[in-house]
């Protein structure tokens, strides 16, 4: 088992780290003990983040694309450097195994790298005049300063897009962290700072959310809300900041279709599936959760994906062997065990799993269900957890219908040989991201976003970039 010393967690503010007037203990979901506590802003910290980060925004703005690119790029490095220990830190707060923190924290040095390079090419543009004389140009701006409200499953890679996007067009940022997972997040601030980022431009806060976002959301000084976070929570926040006219990214729930055609490639789809599914332990808002497969090799992919379930082994992070550690929160455990009794209750099966594991930590089995009625709420519900519905379609219309049916559409998934049935899955299903017979969502280069109930905006590609700037307009007649 490897070791890791865990540190308490400060509030950032004005280049400085400093306590709150309260703060919370933050527990190791491998064992439900108190690992470490995390300070908790008040009004005032609020208000010193607020002058911060606006007066930092009349400097920063003004600092040229170019050195903003060169220390984010720093900051990108340190974090590499510095990448072991803040993945077991964060396995230790968060209960994901150790080499999926290492892999979160590795990717979000790729993250500030790409945004720090899209930093440098956010080009205005020159349209032609329909008059002699006049010049017209298009500038791309910062908003201004940013608040960022992001949540415990991925307390890097969510914190990380929304910041360096920020930083490399030149808005400041005021970022709630997410309390139960807040030392690894704050290790990424420190790479920022030590990169040498000035101070008032990336600070870091934690406390009561609804406290803080309804304090910053319709504050003046705050140009820009960006969420990452469940739907109801995001419909508020969005109703709060159209309120007061203040444009939002929202990145909240989904409830993936995965769909395996009869001519899919089963043992692939099998591993993939079994692979995609428990990362996190299934507390990925791209997961694949409603899995539906052609009557003609269901039972095949059922008794094979059972089989591949049954191996993947649950245990401490710290562990290098375990493959799934501990859902994050006790309240995830209450809530596979409401999801999967209901669907036992309305008629469905169990293959495997169905259960909590001991009573020292909060450990859920990687379950699977079938004969899943429409009417259980796991169907209904983004289960954000390791049990998975599997059900049986037969006709093409009656697929679409259902992986259709709910209001998210953020990903979905499908396994075929068909280049002409993939081609359809693309254009067919109502969804931000689709991947075909394989999972290849969420890289730097490529968009991240959700429509229908899942959100708006894009946290990835050169998209990214387009949440934190302005459009300018500017006609000029040479006299
Ligand atoms: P929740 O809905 O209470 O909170 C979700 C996130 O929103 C948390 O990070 C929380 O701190 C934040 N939040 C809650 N109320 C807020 C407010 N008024 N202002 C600002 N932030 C606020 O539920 P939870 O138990 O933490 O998570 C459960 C559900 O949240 C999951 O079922 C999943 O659907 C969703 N979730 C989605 C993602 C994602 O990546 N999209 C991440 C975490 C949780």
């Amino acid at each position: 088992m490897l070791t890791a010393t865990y540190p308490d967690t400060s509030l950032f503010i004005d280049g400085k780290w400093i306590p709150g007037p309260s703060s919370d203990p933050v527990l190791n979901p491998a064992t439900g003990e108190e690992i470490g506590r995390v300070a908790h802003a008040g009004r005032a910290e609020l208000d010193a983040a607020l002058e911060a980060a606006s007066r930092a925004f009349a400097k920063w703005s003004r600092v040229t694309a170019h050195e903003r690119y060169k220390l984010l790029r720093k900051a990108g490095e340190l974090l590499r450097e510095r990448h072991e220990e803040i993945a077991r830190i964060m396995t230790m707060e968060q209960g994901k195994p150790v080499a999926e923190a290492r892999v979160e924290t590795l990717a979000a040095a790729d993250i500030i790298d790409w945004l720090a390079e899209e930093g440098r090419r956010q080009y205005g543009r020159l349209i032609p005049a329909r008059a002699e004389g006049v010049q017209q140009i298009v500038h791309r701006e910062p908003v201004g300063v940013v608040a960022a409200f992001t949540p415990w499953n991925f307390p890097i890679n969510q914190a990380v897009r929304k910041c360096s996007a920020a930083i490399a067009a030149g808005c400041t940022i005021i970022l709630k962290g997410p309390e139960e997972t807040p030392a690894s997040c704050a290790a990424l601030v420190k790479c920022y700072e030590d990169a040498g980022i000035p101070a008032g431009v990336v600070n870091l806060v934690y406390g009561t959310p609804s406290e803080i976002s309804e304090y910053l959301i319709p504050h003046p000084v705050i140009k820009k809300v960006t969420f990452t976070g469940s739907t109801p929570v995001g419909k508020k926040l969005a109703a709060l900041a159209g309120e007061h006219m203040k444009r939002v990214t929202m990145e909240l729930g989904g409830h993936a279709p995965a769909v395996v055609f009869e001519d899919a490639d089963l043992d692939h789809a099998i591993k993939m599936l079994a692979g995609a599914k428990f990362r996190n332990a299934g507390q990925v808002c791209v997961s694949p959760t409603r899995f539906l497969v052609h009557e003609n090799v269901y039972e095949r992919f059922v008794d094979g994906f059972t089989e591949a379930v049954k191996q993947v082994k649950v245990g401490n992070g710290l562990d290098e062997s375990v493959r799934m550690g501990p859902l994050a929160n006790s309240r995830r455990v209450d809530a596979m065990e409401a999801l999967t009794a209901d669907a036992l209750q309305k008629g469905a099966s169990l293959r495997t799993g169905g259960g909590r594991i001991g009573n020292t930590g909060y450990f859920f089995q990687p379950t699977v269900l079938t004969e899943v009625p429409l009417s259980a709420r796991i169907m209904n519900e983004e289960p954000f957890g390791p049990v998975v519905p599997i059900s049986s379609f037969s006709s093409r219309d009656g697929l679409f219908d259902e992986a259709n049916r709910l209001p998210w559409g953020l990903a979905a998934y499908a396994y075929t040989r068909s280049g002409q049935l993939a081609d359809e899955f693309g254009r067919r299903v109502e969804s931000g991201m689709v991947s075909i017979n394989h999972h290849g969502l969420a890289f730097p280069e490529t968009p991240f976003g959700g429509i229908k109930d899942s959100g708006f905006g894009s946290e990835g590609g050169i998209e990214a970039m387009d949440a934190y700037v302005n459009t300018k307009f500017v006609t000029q007649l040479n006299v």
